[in-house]
């Protein structure tokens, strides 16, 4: 039986981008395997995400913008976004991207199958695909085994479908995004719209929802084209579908399992989704390449136990908890974060960059008595879990 370094079960985004920081630190010579189902070979999702600098992936970012746009019935604001930018990076860019690193390596070997088990066994991990067992010195797992405890936890589901058009006539700005639109009836659920131009001509267009009903597909598309009619004077006949994307994100503060001795857990799997958000690319992004900056300093993904709270969480959950029960309606409660904040500052904030007074400043723009009650529940939560996360 061969034996591996790293086992790393699921080769998504989280799997993929762990095997590109291993290949490019000194570890590259350490003996990978890397296991998923299926093979990566559609665009199946698109990521988007801002960051302040370049990132590892720069040279595979599709589009990116500058200015971005919000509105609500009542409010609508246009802003340069700097020193951020926000980016697009198609699955399958990444996917044929990291193969390539992979493929240069001796060292990573590949197998297509379904993982089983994994198990710590004698100081190592054994992982079982398809019957078949491995052992690694450790396994890095995205793949999502233990259910979500939905009933003690804030709990949504970020469902959302997209469609890449392409108009007949020139009609875009490739320079300028929607980042959010509320310019539909939000009836006790998260409802918006963002639209990515490409070019002049094509756009990706996507509904999000957040809520723990999904609708039936024919439903999105009527509410996108509907959309399209009433907002962007764009009808049926004007464009033709590309690409289409449905997707689910589980938006949650339950406390994901990092660590359970030598299987470190990565990914959505591993806790890295933003709760109130439900973005993820660049967290991951982040706390992988933090792992493998520990790995090479000390052998350990996490060498320090380090206190587990984090005033992030805490915002998170108290912003989960408000658009699930529906305190206050989601548009208006937006509106008023983006009326009074600047773009980048809101960015700086979900980022979680900010210092505690930007965050005061922030927080500031919400219904304060609102706010400081669901604060207050959720930290008495927290006490009552004796767990601070
Ligand atoms: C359509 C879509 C669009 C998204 N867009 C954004 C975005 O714009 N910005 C953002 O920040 N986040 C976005 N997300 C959220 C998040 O970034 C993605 O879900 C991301 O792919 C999560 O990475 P992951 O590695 O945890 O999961 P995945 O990328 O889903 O990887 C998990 C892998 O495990 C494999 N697998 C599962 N079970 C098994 C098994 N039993 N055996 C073997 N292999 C298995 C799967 O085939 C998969 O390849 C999006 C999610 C979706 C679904």
């Amino acid at each position: 039986m061969r034996e591996y370094d790293y086992i790393i079960t699921g080769g998504g985004a989280a799997g993929l981008s762990l095997v590109y920081y291993l290949l490019h630190s000194p570890l590259r010579d350490k003996r990978i395997l890397i296991v998923d189902k299926t093979e990566k070979t559609q665009n199946d999702r698109t990521w988007c995400f801002w960051e302040p600098n370049a990132g590892p992936f720069e040279s595979i970012v599709y589009k990116s913008w500058q200015h971005l746009s919000f509105y609500t019935q009542d409010l609508e604001r246009h802003a340069t976004i700097s020193p951020f930018t926000y980016k697009m990076i198609r699955g399958i860019d990444f996917y044929r991207f990291v193969n390539a690193a992979i493929e240069k390596s001796k060292n990573v070997d590949r197998v297509y199958g379904s993982v089983e088990t994994i198990v710590n066994k004698e100081g190592k991990v054994s992982v079982t695909i398809n019957g078949v067992s491995y052992i690694g010195r450790w396994c890095f797992n995205s793949i999502l085994f233990a259910p979500i405890d939905k009933l003690n936890y804030n709990y949504l589901d970020q469902h959302f479908k997209g469609w890449v058009i392409n108009m007949k006539a020139a009609r875009f700005d490739p320079e300028k995004a929607t980042l959010m639109d509320f310019r539909l009836p939000q009836q006790g659920e998260t409802r918006f719209f963002y639209v990515l131009p490409i070019d002049q001509h094509r756009a990706l267009v996507e509904l999000a929802i957040f809520s723990n009903k999904r609708w039936p597909q024919e439903q999105y598309d009527v509410a996108i084209q509907k959309y399209l009619n009433l907002h962007h004077n764009i009808y049926k006949e004007d464009f033709s579908i590309l690409e289409e994307e449905f997707g689910v994100i589980p938006m949650t503060d339950f406390p994901f399992n990092q660590r359970e001795g030598r299987i470190i857990h990565i990914g959505t799997a591993g806790g890295h989704t933003k709760a109130s958000t439900g973005y993820t690319f660049w967290r991951m992004q982040q706390a992988l390449q933090k792992m493998v900056e520990s790995m090479v300093a000390s052998g350990d993904p996490y060498p320090a136990k380090a206190s587990n709270f984090s005033r992030f969480k805490l915002y998170d959950s108290v912003l989960l908890y408000i658009l699930e029960k529906n305190i206050l309606p989601a548009d208006y409660l937006f509106a008023r974060l983006f009326k009074k904040n600047s773009f980048s500052d809101i960015l700086k904030f979900l980022n979680e960059r900010t210092t505690l007074t930007e965050e005061l400043k922030i927080v500031k723009a919400l219904p304060i008595l609102v706010f400081s009650k669901v604060m207050l529940k959720e930290i008495w939560l927290r006490l009552k879990r004796k767990s601070l996360y």
